[in-house]
């Protein structure tokens, strides 16, 4: 019978070796870690944000080809994961789109995947590291713990996101040895380290904001636009909008270019509302101390830095402040601008950006140049949201691999 090798058992490893061990393969994983998927027991800070109702691959997936993907997710998607779980027992829940496991611990999604190997017999072999592979007829896949022979083989490996530092062969180490190119893997889903002595200052706030992210290189000008839940640390800006734009600042910022994150801190605000807003406040607190004038709109952390940097003190009152100035300090409470010097480091990400291209792989995951090898996962070059669409990635393309690696593609 032929064997075949899933290397990492992460989400998508996991999928693709129930995958095709459902479909009659012989299926042996093997993992670095003592035991299989435990980033799983991470997400959705341990609730497992699985998937999401609110799907469309051209938005959730930037940078990704939407033709592709949607070809892909029509054969496994959303619902098809939702049915996967529930069919073997573990009921979802919809929180306004986001899918997460009912008892909303990521501890039973593991569990109900690791049933499921053990189920069908698949072999997993933990702390075992792969080091090399080549082609020699099979697959020679060479560990920390002895050789292994496959006829198939799916390389799940993930990235470095979310993992500690440190020394160790990861998945694009593995293709590299193989010859395929890889987009250099940056950290994505991370907060971003912004210039300014004023951020320990800021530290801990939380509040709601737009951010407008603005990259300049070489006389050309991208723009990317996110709101929510700002969060300022004593680096920077973190929260999910800022998330959502870390990839492109990212790639940006390794390529030199000049990035700049523009924060409105009123965000529900139209320039007609804002106006209106201003010329209210000035009347009711023309009384009163800037300080106030500033607390009653903003947090106040955030209110003290903001007069700091118009030049204003806050216990001048504002009957006796000029009017422009005040204007200013309303102008800057609603464009904020930080310079980006760089995202947290992998370790601090949840996913990256880049990895091996997609036109490496055809329409049933199998790498175009080297029959009987795979990928799935975050290995690929396709990195989601945030919001269930990367885990989406990883089960919709571990399933797929699966059935294809089991020589099963057209039953998706
Ligand atoms: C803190 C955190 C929270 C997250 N929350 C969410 C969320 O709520 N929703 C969501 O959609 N996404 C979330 N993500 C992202 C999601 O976890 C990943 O996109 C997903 O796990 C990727 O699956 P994967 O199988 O490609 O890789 P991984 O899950 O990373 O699995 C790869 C596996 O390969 C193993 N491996 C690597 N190299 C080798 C080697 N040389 N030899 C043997 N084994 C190897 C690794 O140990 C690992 O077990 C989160 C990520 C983090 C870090």
């Amino acid at each position: 019978m032929e064997q075949i090798g899933v290397v990492g058992a992460g989400a998508s490893g996991m999928m693709a070796a129930i995958a095709a061990a459902e479909k009659g393969g012989h299926v042996t994983v093997l993992e670095r870690q003592d035991r299989v998927g435990k980033k799983i027991l991470a997400t959705g800070n341990g609730r497992c944000n699985l998937s999401n109702r609110d799907f469309e691959p051209k938005r959730d997936y930037p940078g990704s080809d939407p033709k592709r993907l949607s070809a892909w997710f029509g054969r496994f998607g959303v619902q098809d994961t939702v049915d996967f779980f529930e069919s073997r027992g573990l009921l979802i829940v919809d929180k306004n789109g986001y899918l997460y496991p009912r008892n909303l611990q990521a501890s039973a999604v593991l569990e109900l995947l690791r049933a499921q190997l053990k189920r069908l017999a698949v072999r997993q072999v933990c702390g075992c590291k792969v080091l090399h592979i080549r082609r020699d007829g099979r697959f020679v896949v060479q560990t920390d713990n002895g050789e292994y022979l496959f006829d198939r083989l799916i390389l799940s490996c993930g990235s470095r996101a979310g993992q500690p530092e440190g020394r160790f062969c990861d998945g694009f180490d593995l293709t590299a040895g193989l010859g395929l190119p890889v987009v250099e893997p940056l950290p994505a889903l991370t907060a971003l380290v912004c210039e300014g002595r004023f951020w320990k200052e800021l530290a801990g706030v939380r509040c709601q904001a737009r951010i407008g992210l603005r990259i300049r290189c070489g006389g050309q000008k991208q723009e990317y636009e996110e709101a929510g839940e700002l969060q300022l640390t004593e680096y920077g800006i973190s929260g999910i909008p800022v998330f959502q734009l870390s990839r492109f600042a990212s790639r940006a910022l390794a390529q030199k270019a000049q990035v700049t994150a523009c924060i409105d801190f009123f965000p529900e605000y139209d320039e007609a509302g804002f106006c209106a807003l201003m010329e209210r406040q000035i009347r009711a607190c023309r009384d009163t101390s800037l300080e106030w004038l500033a607390y009653g709109m903003l947090p106040k952390k955030v209110a003290q830095v903001l007069l700091k940097s118009c030049g204003l003190s806050p216990q001048s009152l504002v009957r006796e402040t000029q009017e422009g100035q005040i204007r200013a300090f309303f102008e800057r409470a609603r464009a904020f601008v930080v310079s980006v010097i760089r995202p947290n480091p992998l370790s601090q990400s949840q996913v990256c950006t880049g990895g091996v291209p997609l036109a490496q792989i055809g329409d049933d995951f199998g790498v175009r140049k080297i029959p009987g090898l795979y990928l799935c996962g975050e290995m690929l070059d396709v990195d989601g949201r945030c919001g269930g669409y990367n885990l989406q990635w990883a089960w919709s393309s571990g399933y797929l691999a699966g059935l294809s690696a089991a020589g099963k593609a057209d039953q998706a």
